[in-house]
């Protein structure tokens, strides 16, 4: 009887001892300290718009996509990290006490690595696997291609994006994103069709329905079709997307969502700019016969604010725009479309641009700088990507800029957009199409926000871009520095730099010419000791936002 009870008494403590070590995934953490430090550097801010010029029956379709897209953080949770979600259960077990900032920046971070610091971890010491989840943790590169070799009849299905890569026995597979996330996607699917049966908008009910679909069926090519469609107050992406997130291969697409409301007056501005389109081609600072007036017509640009996000697109640093779909079969058949999300950059504005400014331009500049001056930049930053030099011939052979700059294209495309953008915005100015008050607020805007793009370095094509901007105005006297240290602008100097730079950078594209880009990329990329000092200045400013958004609260 005795040995009996012993018996059970060890059981149960074997029992207690397994049930621990199942619990506890968490073995160690970085200190909360630093784990505040970082918070820091993401400055909270509430993300929304006026939705009271919304029917209910709209705020009845926006809930239940927001109900959707809170499935969608949990599949991609799972799409980052096999443990995440034991990681977050323990995690909330202890949310109550002082130890909560590690569930709040796992939440914002998506697993226990920091994407603000080359994906260090700050809970447990893995390594995060370059794959993500999308495939076996400890599947290689080459394991995966020579099993293609092996197998090629499976290619297919293993490089498809909306796969998960998996083994079984001695054998790896290929499991459809329908089935290995079936039951969230379920939920998801169903809630889409609730939706698109309340909306009374065609085009919106037509992509909810093929989308519902898409998620069971894998298949997104039509649902990717409908969504270019879409019309009317709500704008909504939903699925699988982009490939960042597998750094092993970037074949597998992250889920992600936005729930977005349109923002009418902007969009009617841009659709008054595209009809002058052929007039900004035809203004260029280049011969006629560089111009390229076959460039099809704009693809469509919306603006929007966000009022919820999920997935791949709340993790880490804040999307401003975004262009999609990917699927380069859509994008041939009908194109893709270009979202601007306004409230995010007014956000990102607020709090991480104006502290910027505030110690780097000069005193008369900083009275000048706005909102309205940045967004139109951004604007015709994006519009002027379409414009200028694409399909070029060089020797009588036919090519592309990008084919023929290679491994420069991106930063003297990025160049050229910035450059044009306060090229095509003073011309558009002129022709009353933007207002005339804007062009005050322009060059200290634009020569402001250089500092914020250089931050991060210049080895980044945007960082870089602005870079040659910088000392290329700074040369022609069109930038000042103050004994201060302070930068201001000299307007009119400003207008007849940004056309030579302009025009050299167009001349490079236009004539596919990589050396020319080469020397001039030698000539104007780097930091200025000025210019670093200035930086110097700049340490504490958050680096981006933090959403929270009161829809959550208020409408659910
Ligand atoms: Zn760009």
């Amino acid at each position: 009887m005795r040995a009996r009870i012993e018996m059970i008494w060890f059981l149960i403590f074997i029992i207690f001892l397994l049930s621990c070590s199942r619990r506890r995934v968490i073995t160690q953490k970085i200190e909360k300290e630093k784990i505040k430090a970082q918070l820091e550097k993401l400055a909270p801010v509430n993300l929304t718009c006026d939705l009271s010029s919304l029917s209910p029956e709209k705020v009845q379709v926006i809930k239940l996509l927001i109900k959707a897209s809170k499935h969608i953080d949990d599949i991609f949770l799972m799409q980052v990290y096999e443990r995440n979600l034991d990681i977050l259960r323990e995690l909330e077990e202890n949310k109550d006490g002082d130890e909560k900032v590690y569930l709040e920046y796992f939440n914002i971070m998506f697993g226990p690595w920091d994407r603000l610091n080359s994906n260090k971890p700050f809970i447990n010491s893995d390594p995060k696997p370059p794959g993500a989840n999308f495939y076996p943790q400890d599947m290689t590169k080459e394991e995966f291609e020579n099993w293609i070799k092996n197998n090629p009849d499976e290619r297919k299905q293993f490089e498809n994006e909306f796969t998960m890569i998996r083994r079984k026995g001695k054998k790896l597979i290929a499991v459809p994103y329908s089935k290995y996330f079936k039951n969230k996607l379920h939920q998801v699917s169903d809630l889409l069709r609730e939706a698109a049966g309340i909306t009374t908008n065609s085009s919106l009910k037509n992509y909810l329905y093929s989308r519902a679909k898409s998620l069971l069926s894998n298949d997104y090519y039509k649902s990717d079709l409908d969504w270019l469609n879409l019309s009317g107050d709500i704008e909504i992406v939903i699925g699988p997307y982009e490939v960042y997130e597998d750094n092993l291969f970037g074949y597998k697409a992250a889920f992600e969502s936005f729930v977005c409301v349109v923002d009418h007056e902007e969009s009617e501005k841009l659709l008054k700019i595209g009809t002058y389109i052929n007039q900004l081609e035809n203004n260029l600072p280049i011969p006629d016969k560089y111009k390229n007036f076959n460039r099809g017509s704009l693809s469509p640009i919306k603006v929007v604010n966000e009022i919820f996000n999920a997935g791949d697109a709340k993790a880490g640093i804040q999307t401003t725009a975004f262009n999609l779909p990917n699927d380069e079969r859509v994008r041939e058949a009908k194109g893709s479309k270009k979202v601007l999300l306004k409230n995010v950059m007014k956000a990102k504005f607020e709090k991480c641009w104006i502290p910027i400014v505030n110690r780097v331009l000069s005193k008369e500049d900083l009275k000048r700088v706005s909102f309205d001056g940045y967004f139109n930049h951004t604007l015709m930053h994006e519009i002027s990507h379409g414009l200028g030099p694409g399909n070029i011939i060089v020797n009588n052979r036919k090519t592309t800029v990008s084919k023929e700059l290679k491994e420069l294209y991106p930063v003297i495309e990025e160049c050229k957009a910035d450059v044009l953008s306060i090229y095509n915005a003073l011309f558009l100015i002129n022709n009353n199409v933007l207002p005339r008050k804007l062009e005050k607020t322009l060059f200290p805007t634009y020569l402001g926000g250089m500092f914020r793009s250089i931050r991060f370095g210049i080895e980044e094509a945007h960082g870089g871009a602005v870079a040659i901007q910088m000392n290329y105005l700074l040369d022609k006297g069109a930038f000042l520095i103050g004994k201060n240290g302070r930068f201001s602008v000299v307007d009119w100097k400003v207008k007849t730099a940004v056309r030579d730079l302009a025009r050299e950078i167009l001349l490079i594209q236009a004539r596919g010419d990589y050396n020319g880009a080469k020397r001039f990329i030698n000539k104007y990329c780097n930091i200025r000791a000025q210019v670093r000092s200035a930086l110097n200045k700049l340490k504490g400013i958050p680096i981006d936002i933090r959403p929270i958004f009161p829809i959550e609260k208020e409408i659910m």
